[in-house]
């Protein structure tokens, strides 16, 4: 059953600029990835994924409260199913999107076109939704996702002055 979608929540995940958030290498037993470390910072917080939608999609997820990440070297990647209500806006969940974007306040060229892509897909799946940063919610007082989503918007979604990380910074900040 398809959920009515207002909003795009866009979302960061307040780490340093330019750590990945992988952990080790593919392969190694302690490899980890940033769908797993955010789903354990989600897990201690204590969000959980109903069973019925761990069967749909990313089943190892318990609890990561996002539908999409954007990860620093671009990638877009799944994480709950679009009709599964997130955990990442309270009082806005039931029908919001939300995207976390990898960082604090200053991302790669390569996250920005995927971001544009990424809302640009959703804005056709769902045409006049909203899109919001966490902080242009009403009573929110976090300043997430550290950037100004509107003039972002105003600009035709090209990367915001002040923060775009250079390539040589990413990876430099484990
Ligand atoms: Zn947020």
């Amino acid at each position: 059953m398809a959920r009515r979608i207002e909003r795009i929540v866009i979302h960061c995940s307040d780490s340093p600029n330019g750590r990945t958030l992988f952990t080790g290498k593919p392969g190694d037993k302690n490899f980890t990835t940033p769908l797993q470390e955010i789903d354990s910072w989600h897990r201690v917080r204590g969000f959980k994924r109903l069973p019925g939608w761990r069967r749909v999609q990313e089943p190892a997820l318990t609890s990561i409260g996002y539908h999409f990440l954007i990860y620093v070297a671009g990638a877009v990647v799944s994480a709950r199913h679009v009709d599964e209500i997130g955990a990442h806006a309270q009082g806005y969940n039931a029908s919001s999107i939300g995207i976390c974007i990898i960082g604090k306040d200053k991302f790669t060229r390569a996250q920005w076109e995927a971001l544009k892509r990424l809302i640009e897909s959703l804005q056709a799946t769902y045409p006049g939704v909203e899109i919001v940063g966490h902080r242009g919610l009403p009573g929110v007082t976090k300043t997430c996702p550290n950037f100004d989503v509107a003039a972002w918007l105003a600009g035709g979604k090209q990367p915001l002055a002040g923060h775009v990380l250079l390539d040589e910074s990413v990876g430099s900040a484990a």
